[in-house]
């Protein structure tokens, strides 16, 4: 098995495929798989592209701080590189906190914008310094008051999440009255209100969504100084988006658009946070996987892979799509691409051309670097795929 794989020049790869993943770090996975004696499936992220991706992030948008968003891909090698570049990190639980105390990172550097956090969190979040949080609930509020005190609290604003093909909204967010009341609650419990969030999901491929996001947010800006509130922090989240497929519109396009309607619509010293996790790490990693089985069931070609939902490819339940590149120069079929396990939601794609792989060959998944190791388990057995930084 071994020596399939070690001719690069027998995977079939096009344009669009350098498009999606850039020259650059496809002819770093080749070289990769060509030299190294790792046995896929295993997740090689290109850090030249990281810290691209690092440094152009927020370039466009005046005033404002990146904060790295942990839970797209918490790998500690990954971790220092964005903190040695110095962005700070935007977290939910004591084990994300726990690997960034290992790495030094300062607490100023984080946040954490997890609208319900649990109390074991809270102290050991208060104990390392951290001092903004995001609220949504009295009952959060309360939690804040009990546990941290004094500290910074910004309201989650409820925005349309319809741009995004994978959406977060239903599940947090308050509409203008309740976040204008939480915020003068705040106040009167003694935290500082500091500003407003929220999410226009993850993703997110329309930059209109931004418009109807920050309207939103400006009217509960307006409403809260009225009340004698003064806010300075515009949180923005995270949601942009990385190529898996079809084309998306560029990060710069995108900020270039959020600057002007901040600029137009906000005080002139008001400071912007952003929460990036998928577009930093997204397009940086490649899945190097194996075809491990081969069936025809009915009118449909199966192709069974080491890598499936439970291992890494979670978000394919969700309608990401992936784009593959495989070792076989044969004639393109139509396929329903499945991983490894013997539970029947462990399909990745349906209606997927391809030119016929040889079972045993090898087939690289592009832009994997976001949400998948990070989402996976053992489940039946298989393994969690090995992160490695090329
Ligand atoms: C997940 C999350 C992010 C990151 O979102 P992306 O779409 O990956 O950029 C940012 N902020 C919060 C609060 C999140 O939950």
């Amino acid at each position: 098995m071994k020596t399939k794989g070690k001719n690069a020049s027998h995977f079939q790869i096009n344009k669009i495929h350098f498009e999606i993943a850039s020259k650059t770090t496809i002819k770093k996975v080749l070289k990769f798989i060509s030299s190294a004696e790792s046995e896929p499936p295993y997740l090689l992220m290109d850090t030249a592209k990281i810290k691209r991706k690092v440094r152009a992030i927020g370039k466009k948008i005046k005033n404002s701080k990146v904060f790295y968003a942990v839970k797209a891909n918490p790998d500690i090698e990954i971790l220092k590189l964005v903190h040695s570049l110095g962005i700070g990190f935007e977290i939910a639980s004591e084990g994300e906190l726990s690997i960034l105390a290992g790495i030094g990172a300062a607490k100023e550097h984080i946040i954490s914008s997890n609208p319900v956090k649990s109390y074991r969190f809270l102290s050991l979040a208060r104990d390392y310094g951290i001092s903004h949080f995001t609220i949504d609930s009295k009952d959060e509020i309360d939690k804040l008051v009990e546990y941290v005190r004094q500290c910074n609290i910004y309201v989650r604003l409820s925005v349309p999440n319809e741009g995004s093909e994978w959406p977060l909204s239903k599940k947090f967010a308050v509409e203008l009255d309740e976040a204008e009341e939480l915020l003068i609650y705040a106040r009167r419990k003694g935290l500082k209100p500091h500003g407003i969030t929220f999410h226009v999901g993850s993703q997110c491929t329309n930059i209109y969504s931004w418009n109807t996001a920050l309207d939103k947010a400006k009217t509960l800006w307006t409403r809260a100084g009225k009340r004698g509130i003064k806010l300075s922090i515009l949180n923005i989240g995270g949601g942009y988006p990385i190529r898996y497929t079809k084309n998306v519109v560029d990060i710069g396009t995108i900020e270039s658009h959020i600057d002007t309607l901040i600029y137009d619509r906000f005080p002139k010293n008001t400071r912007v946070f952003i929460e990036p996790g998928r577009a930093i790490v997204g397009d940086a990693g490649v899945f190097v996987s194996r075809v491990i089985g081969k069936a025809k069931r009915a009118d449909e070609q199966w192709l069974y892979l080491d890598v499936g939902v439970f291992n890494g490819l979670m978000e394919s339940l969700g309608g990401i799509k992936y784009s593959y590149i495989v070792e076989s120069s044969k004639p393109p079929r139509k396929w329903t691409i499945a991983g490894p396990s013997c539970d029947s939601f462990d399909v990745i794609d349906k209606d997927v051309i391809l030119p016929e792989p040889d079972v045993g060959t090898l087939i690289l998944i592009l832009s994997c670097g976001a949400y998948t190791v990070s989402y996976a388990s053992e489940f039946n057995g298989f393994s969690i795929p090995q992160t490695i930084l090329i």
